[in-house]
């Protein structure tokens, strides 16, 4: 059995649906678990959806329903025949639930209201795209939130991996027995008391990884609308190139470095059992894409940019030493705040942390800190991180670049510069 694994880019309308059934003809004889994402940028529109709910914006909320309804409609249209009169009932039942459900979760808090809401987006995806591979072969379908638990962190839930296993094993394997293919939701899932959470945004990569996982499967695919794995986003740096293996562990290092190819989650489960990684292009299925698997060699130096970051210093304000009390104090404020530290440093008297500019609030940190540290920070850095790197790279991407913060260990070096 393989997994695959199609984001919102790949299933973005209705040519990109029919060609993810091509890329799954092509794997005739394959037991094919496909994990999909929410249809193109549609996760965004959901969140907006949610914003409207929370302020209780009615004419928001109606006219963003409608954007969804009618982007999702349009691809229904030129996927099934209009005069089949059962073609659309999967999608008007969905519809009603939906609505259905924007008006009861109204009063709960912000957090349980977007996991309630947000996963409709796949849920509408793979029911369209479950229902279109249908009309061809037999085609499982399953609810992931059903069968991946998680703890009751809403909206960043992490699973439990051991009920997750058995709920996996017992209900995916039955669905193979009749279809050589299964499509499911990525990034849902839910509480011991069924209340739906997500894995955080891009999190499908991670459920294509848990499904893996559990179902023992050959390999997981990540299709994607780039021919693999570069040394640098191709995006900023024409020279970049593409890897063609890398082991779990750079694998990993890059992208909790930043690069932004997999979510950073996706590659311990796999890497437990040894299942390799594919990363390759939709549009060109044919190409050999990047291996991550154990023990691949790679020579080049691999370089993420990273722009828009804050660094904020605390300084005690007496000279008393930030020791080990502090340090715990700083560290659970910043988790509180869903702020993830992207490099850190401390001395005496002084801690240093750098953070995504996004989740950076100037008045939250002056009010958590300010009673007992002076605090300072700089805006509009940038954090580089080097990994296999030499004299030359550092030179050329510091360069007239004034240097704030630096970091190295024997494989990688860090730069924050402005
Ligand atoms: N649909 C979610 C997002 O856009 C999850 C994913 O695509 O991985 O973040």
């Amino acid at each position: 059995m393989q997994v695959f694994k199609f984001g919102g880019a790949s299933v973005k309308d209705a040519d990109s649906v029919k060609n993810v059934f091509s890329i799954l003809k092509k794997f005739p004889n394959e037991k094919i678990l496909i994990v999909v994402s929410a249809m193109g940028k549609m996760t965004n529109k959901f969140e907006e959806l949610v914003t409207a709910i929370l302020e209780n914006d009615e004419e928001k909320r109606i006219s963003i329903l409608s954007e969804i309804h009618d982007y999702h409609f349009e691809i229904a249209f030129k996927l099934f025949e209009k005069s089949d009169p059962t073609a659309f009932d999967f999608f008007n039942t969905m519809w009603k639930i939906l609505i259905k459900e924007c008006n009861t979760v109204k009063k709960l808090p912000p957090q349980i209201v977007y996991d309630a809401i947000v996963p409709y987006g796949e849920l509408l995806s793979t029911n369209l795209i479950s229902h279109y591979i249908g009309k061809f072969q037999n085609c499982g379908f399953l609810d992931a939130s059903a069968l991946i638990k998680t703890d009751d962190k809403f909206k960043n839930a992490t699973v439990d991996m051991k009920l997750t296993e058995q709920k996996i094993l017992a209900d995916v394997l039955p669905l193979f027995a009749q279809s050589n293919v299964v499509v499911t939701q990525g990034f849902i899932g839910s509480t011991k008391k069924n209340f739906r959470t997500t894995l955080g945004r891009e999190g499908s990569d991670y459920t294509g990884a848990i499904f893996a996982y559990c179902l023992n499967a050959k390999s997981l695919t990540i299709w994607k609308d780039v021919a693999g794995m570069y040394n640098a986003d191709p995006r900023k740096f024409p020279k970049a190139q593409k890897i063609d293996r890398v082991s779990y562990k750079d694998a990993i290092e890059l992208s909790y470095y930043g690069a932004s190819v997999i979510h950073p989650k996706t590659i311990q489960p796999l890497q437990n059992k040894n299942i390799p990684l594919f990363v390759k292009s939709f549009l060109n299925p044919n190409e050999k894409g990047t291996v991550i698997q154990k023990d691949a060699q790679n020579t080049l130096p691999f370089y993420i940019v990273k722009n828009e970051q804050v660094l904020v210093s605390l300084s005690s304000k007496d000279f008393s030493f930030i020791a080990e009390r502090h340090l715990s104090d700083i560290f659970k404020t910043f988790d509180s705040l869903d702020m993830k530290i992207n490099i850190m440093q401390n001395s005496a008297v002084n801690f240093s942390a750098l953070f995504d500019a996004k989740t950076f609030n100037e008045s939250i940190i002056l009010e958590k800190f300010s009673n007992s540290y002076q605090v300072r920070y700089n805006t509009h850095l940038e954090l580089i991180t080097i990994r296999q790197y030499n004299q030359e790279i550092i030179q050329e991407l510091t360069h007239g670049k004034e240097v704030m913060l630096e970091q190295k260990t024997r494989e990688t070096i860090r730069f924050v510069v402005r």
